[in-house]
């Protein structure tokens, strides 16, 4: 059967460089072309664009992501069985794909990568949450992203764009809409993967922010939100303890109650806080 660029169907692909699925590797491949190249549509006009994406597997969003248009795709896949496969992509798309054989999580490809650039994965779930946040606490801010669209766990994705007083609201969503405007642009079904996971998935759609929200330090930011959410369920005043001195006060001088819980503080109140822990 024809495919759009040419290139054998992803089925015959895994066939024939045996790519049996590893489940260790969080191995779930999606093997409709149209389905991918939408996904790459999702992600915005790819055609003055660099595009990273960790986990290329067979190549089926990377065939998406160069016929939507990318100027250069750079992916990054620790399974050294799929490179003869990406290869014969490379072929088809002259100097237009970069293969990187590794660990997304020790290898910083950012250098390679020239502005404007998007990073766009359907990305292993183990390690999906852990790259979303070092995507989103660099150094520096603005980071070298403009946009990032990423396939998580559908759990994980109501975590990332959850409001406060809702079940999903957490660590995970202050630390996202701080600093990017997230939102679910797609719903898969576990049927839209082979092997099918347990679990629905959903594509997330974040765009930068030039500038956080409000003022806060990442890192007081990102510790007094672990501590409030670590045990979500009690007082402030008492899951707050561990900043030590006077929690109340506080607590009192930001407009929070004491006896309020984690879930019910929003972002702004929570910058807040952490500027006056930043501050003591
Ligand atoms: N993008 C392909 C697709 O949509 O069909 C494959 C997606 S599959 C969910 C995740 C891919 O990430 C697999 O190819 C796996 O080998 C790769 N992977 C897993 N851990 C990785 C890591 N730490 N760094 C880079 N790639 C990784």
């Amino acid at each position: 059967m024809a495919t759009i660029d040419g290139l054998p169907p992803l089925r015959e692909v895994i066939r024939a460089h045996d790519l049996v699925a590893k489940k260790q590797l969080g191995q779930n491949f999606l093997l409709d072309l149209n389905l991918t190249a939408k996904i790459a549509r999702l992600a915005g006009d790819l055609s003055g664009c660099d595009v990273l994406e960790v986990g290329p597997g067979p190549g089926g969003l990377t065939r998406g992501l160069l016929a939507e248009g990318a100027r250069r795709v750079l992916v990054v896949e620790k399974d050294p069985r799929c490179v003869p496969a990406l290869e014969e992509i490379a072929a088809t798309y002259p100097g237009r794909l970069e293969i990187v054989q590794g660990d997304a999580l020790e290898i910083d490809v950012a250098a390679r990568l020239n502005a404007p650039i998007r990073i766009v994965s359907n990305l292993p779930y183990n390690v999906g949450t852990e790259l979303l946040i070092r995507w989103l606490s660099p150094g520096v801010w603005p980071p070298f992203w403009t946009s990032l669209t990423l396939m998580f766990q559908k759990e994980v994705a109501e975590r990332i764009v959850a409001k406060p007083r809702s079940d999903h609201y957490g660590r995970l969503a202050l630390l996202t809409q701080w600093r990017a405007e997230p939102r679910i642009v797609m719903h898969l079904p576990p049927e839209a993967f082979t092997p099918a996971p347990r679990v629905h998935s959903a594509v997330v759609h974040l765009t930068r922010l030039d500038q956080p929200r409000f003022p806060a330090d990442a890192a007081v930011l990102s510790r007094v939100t672990a501590m409030a959410f670590n045990q979500r369920r009690k007082m402030l005043r008492s899951s707050l303890k561990g900043l030590g001195g006077d929690v109340e006060a506080l607590l009192e001088g930001v407009g929070i109650k004491p006896t309020q819980r984690a879930e019910e503080i929003g972002l702004e109140q929570f910058c807040a806080l952490a500027r006056a822990v930043a501050a003591r």
